[in-house]
């Protein structure tokens, strides 16, 4: 008997709330209101609520979000943005858009996020702004990051991109820092119909910047004051995020249900998970384990039905584009480590315990061959 586990599955979350998304949808095509409009003005609200912060820009991706987030800050050519070794593209390319230029700390062994303890040294008189990224769905250590900011005087961006309902002491993540980035890219663990993405912030003056910066800098129709993008959220993915909103508490407690069920049956010494910390709600978008084995799990797995996946195979600074920075092998041991050793296994809250024993049991097999 052959059970299938893919490594995430939207059309088992979309055909649950197809005719909802649909008549939401509809909604749309008759009052064509495809860029921002209403049904983006409303969701920007509803999702303000739910991180508990004053503002939320939606724009059309989570790139496009940090990117405007560092450009209302202020930063640009001359400027350093600090951001961990272990993370998506996205977060480094987004300094380097706005002519800033990245500096990269160490991730820390048990949380995999960025090192409080690394991130004092790499302070320079250029610094500007950190970018903590919570990374999986783990809120990063905010409280130490914090006061090391509020010390030098930097501002905290949040790269919130994976961290959707994950929070601190019952604080969202998107609330934590001075701005904070989304994205609503489909696999996230709130995702578009397509591409989308949200800065969140309490600070009035970035919030009416990033307005305006998203609809080419305008103040007024046809007065254009600020730098200027193309980066509004379609009214078609306003419209599907206000509907999958209503539901996303109840799937990240079925995340954290399954990553519960992952953690009583992998409790092994060979394998290394993330740390549960108390009063911290993880979001789960990704169920990493650190093996030796990885290389060969992952062929295992696949050859079983089941998709793993990797996040992420090369550390920011052994990323070919990312050459230029400056750094060499060994300088971020853990970043290294995770990309050497680090396992993605199937979550999503369609998943069925048949699919997780399954996944534990060929896991197991390898493991113990
Ligand atoms: C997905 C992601 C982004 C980029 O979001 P997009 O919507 O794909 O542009 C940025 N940072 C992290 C950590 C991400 O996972």
């Amino acid at each position: 008997m052959s059970i299938k586990v893919p490594f995430l599955d939207l059309p088992a979350q979309h055909i649950a709330i197809e005719e909802e998304i649909q008549i939401a949808m509809r909604e749309i095509i008759r009052s064509s209101s495809f860029c921002s409009g209403p049904a983006v003005a409303d969701f920007e609200k509803q999702f303000a609520a739910f991180v508990g912060s004053q503002h939320c820009i939606a724009v059309n991706s989570g790139t496009s979000a940090l990117h405007l987030a560092l450009l209302a800050s202020g930063i640009g050519d001359g400027d350093e943005v600090i951001a961990p070794a272990m993370t998506f593209v996205a977060t480094i390319a987004a300094i380097q858009y706005v002519g800033a230029s990245p500096k990269l700390v160490d991730v820390e062994p048990n949380s995999f996020c960025l090192s409080p303890e690394k991130l004092e040294e790499a302070i320079t008189d250029k610094t500007r702004a950190i970018i903590p990224v919570h990374l999986y769905g783990l809120p990063a250590k905010m409280s130490e990051i914090q006061a090391i900011a509020k010390k030098k005087n930097i501002l905290v961006i949040e790269d919130a991109a994976q961290a959707h309902g994950a929070s601190i002491g019952g604080i969202n993540c998107g609330n934590l820092g001075n701005l904070a980035a989304f994205s609503f890219y489909p696999g996230k663990n709130l995702g578009a119909c397509g591409e989308g993405g949200a800065v969140t912030t309490n600070n009035e003056n970035y919030a009416n910047l990033i307005r305006s910066m998203r609809d080419w800098g305008q103040e007024g129709k046809g007065n254009h004051v600020h730098p200027g993008f193309n980066y509004r959220m379609d009214g078609l993915q306003g419209a599907a995020l206000g509907v999958k909103l209503k539901y996303l508490d109840k799937w990240t407690k079925e995340r954290q249900r399954v990553a519960a069920r992952y953690r009583e049956l992998v409790a092994e010494e060979r394998i290394v998970l993330q740390e549960e910390r108390s009063a911290t709600e993880h979001a789960y978008h990704v169920f990493a384990i650190l093996t030796k084995r990885r290389d060969e799990i992952l062929k295992a797995m696949q050859a079983n039905g089941i998709s793993c996946g990797i996040h992420y195979p090369n550390p920011i600074h052994l990323q070919p584009i990312f050459s230029s920075i400056g750094y060499s092998h060994g300088e971020f041991p853990m970043a290294e480590r995770i990309a050497n050793e680090e396992l993605s296994l199937p979550i999503y809250p369609e998943i069925t315990e048949e699919q997780i024993v399954h996944v534990i049991n060929n896991l197991k097999e390898v493991l113990y061959d």
